[in-house]
């Protein structure tokens, strides 16, 4: 008998403990350790945050599926790890905390034969001062945070149609913060809404970010087919926005907010304000913050993790200059460096280096986005890591037969622009692969032909589309398997 614990119900760590409970006799035990007691489909809370969506619409208590499954659900926090177990434990165990239920605020070892950890991001508001829904800014990362963001930006609709004017600033809380992806398309969605109630004439819409150009996502940027053309994504971002009605300001590196107010410095080393009366800006990321212990109880989190807590998995983290970055590099099978039964999906995983180019302002404060930690790739690892343990646990033979490289992987990125079945708009972008392969594609970095972008309705209607598929996956309805990621 094996058992399998998995950290995190998000879209990686679900996507695996599905796959678990389908390949693995009742003989074995799959427990899945999460906090939140809901499923939430994070990439509709940009709807939620224009109230077009309920919260309800975004989520479903996993309780009854995990049942369903087979699962055995602990709704705890994951605190530390212990690879060489201790003075109990021969095996392997986490130490989890309960935050629900009979058993909320008492402490748990449970032990494990493989680990998955998808404990996804810590929002990491406290990085910047000022930031995130506590504070001044909104942020649509959560369901919560997004119901948050539609009550307040409510209140700025309210103040248009009486007449006042509004700012709205969008974009990146922090000097290195990835998913720009996410904030373009909320800052897209709200000048939608803006535009539909004819209130444009009072509102002054910006974009901020810490990319070097528009459209690097996080990702160097890539050149897209779009109408029979190759366009960079420099110029198919900045048209979108200007067809939208928003300004931007780039390189910039959000210090510190304060009521109605954001301070930046620019790759110049420039300070500087701007004023708002609404904000939504994306923490940066880091990892759970879970420690690791070895068997005589010494702290060796170095081992397991990078300095920003995420995991370390078979990469090649030797520091170079970003000329000498390569695809190699990218992980594939998301093992642990240091424990074989130890893995990391999504972003929970540690990547190697950047895929945007490192930049730094003349004072030292480095301004450019991490690597972008998208859904897709994120089920994908969640699927492949679940398969290879899958694969060990049947033949007992320690061998990964699925690999799941980004610089090897594709991936679609569907930016809604608006919402309604004859007047939505959505900006389709497709890259392959996600990490730019300048060897491979000495030309575009890319496989050209499956590297698009256009816009249009159908694709809100795709997007759409995902959201009731993806749920319907996550439920694991009948035939849910056939639903890829
Ligand atoms: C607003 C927004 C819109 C987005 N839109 C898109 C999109 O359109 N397309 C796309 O591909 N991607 C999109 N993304 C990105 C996508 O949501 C992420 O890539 C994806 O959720 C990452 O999956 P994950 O499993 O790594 O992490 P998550 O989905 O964040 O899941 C992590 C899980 O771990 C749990 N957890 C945290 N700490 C612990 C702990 N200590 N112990 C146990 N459990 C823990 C959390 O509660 C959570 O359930 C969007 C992201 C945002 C914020």
């Amino acid at each position: 008998m094996a058992k399998v614990v998995v950290l995190g119900a998000g879209i990686s760590g679900h996507t695996a403990v599905s796959y678990l409970s389908k390949a693995l006799s009742k003989n074995h035990e799959v427990v899945m350790v999460s906090p939140n007691s809901n499923f939430q489909w994070i990439p509709s809370n940009i709807w939620v945050g224009v109230g077009l969506m309920t919260p309800e619409q975004v989520k479903f208590k996993l309780a009854p599926v995990y049942k369903k499954m087979g699962v055995n659900y602990k709704q705890a926090m994951a605190l530390s790890i212990h690879p060489e177990g201790d003075a109990e434990n021969e095996k392997g165990f986490v130490t989890i905390k309960y935050v629900a239920g009979a058993d909320e605020g008492t402490e748990e070892k449970v032990t494990y034969d493989y680990l998955i950890n998808g404990t996804g991001p810590k929002l990491n508001f406290e990085a910047t001062e000022g930031l995130g829904p506590n504070k001044f800014t909104q942020s649509v990362c959560t369901y919560e945070h997004a119901t948050h963001a539609w009550e307040t930006l409510q209140a700025s609709l309210k103040k248009m149609e009486n007449g006042e004017k509004q700012t709205f600033l969008i974009g990146t809380g922090h000097p290195l913060a990835t998913c720009q992806g996410a904030a373009f398309e909320y800052v897209l969605n709200v000048a939608f809404e803006i535009k539909k109630r004819n209130l444009m004439h009072l509102a002054d819409l910006w974009w901020i970010s810490n990319e070097y150009e528009l459209g690097d996502f996080g990702m160097g940027g890539a050149y897209v087919k779009r109408n029979g053309y190759i366009t960079p994504t420099k110029i198919f971002t900045e048209s979108i926005l200007k067809e939208y009605g928003v300004k931007w300001i780039k390189r910039a590196g959000v210090q510190k907010v304060e009521k109605g107010k954001v301070f930046y410095e620019d790759l110049e080393g420039k300070f500087h304000t701007k004023e708002f009366d609404f904000a939504m800006l994306i923490p940066g990321f880091a990892g759970a913050g879970m420690k690791a212990y070895n068997k005589k109880d010494e702290d060796i989190s170095s081992e397991l993790f990078v300095a920003n807590g995420m995991m370390k998995v078979d990469a090649d983290y030797t520091p170079k200059p970003y000329e000498e970055w390569r695809a190699e590099d990218w992980p594939s099978t998301y093992q642990s460096a240091k424990y074989e039964n130890i893995y990391a999906a999504g972003i929970a995983f540690a990547p190697p280096h950047g895929m945007s180019k490192p930049m730094e302002s003349p004072n030292g404060t480095k301004i450019f986005p991490t690597p972008p930690r998208t859904g897709m790739p994120s089920g994908v690892i969640g699927k492949i890591v679940a398969q290879n343990i899958i694969h060990i646990i049947k033949t007992g033979k320690k061998e990964h037969l699925h690999k799941a490289s980004m610089a090897r992987m594709g991936a679609a990125c569907i930016v809604s622009a608006g919402y309604g079945i004859f007047n939505g708009q959505a900006a389709v972008m497709t890259v392959n692969p996600i990490v730019s392969d300048w060897e491979k594609y000495p030309e575009w970095g890319r496989n050209i032909n499956d590297t698009v972008g256009i816009v249009g309705t159908a694709g809100h209607w795709i997007k759409l589309f995902m959201h009731y598929l993806f749920l319907y996956k996550a439920k694991a309805k009948p035939f849910w398997y056939l639903i890829p990621e």
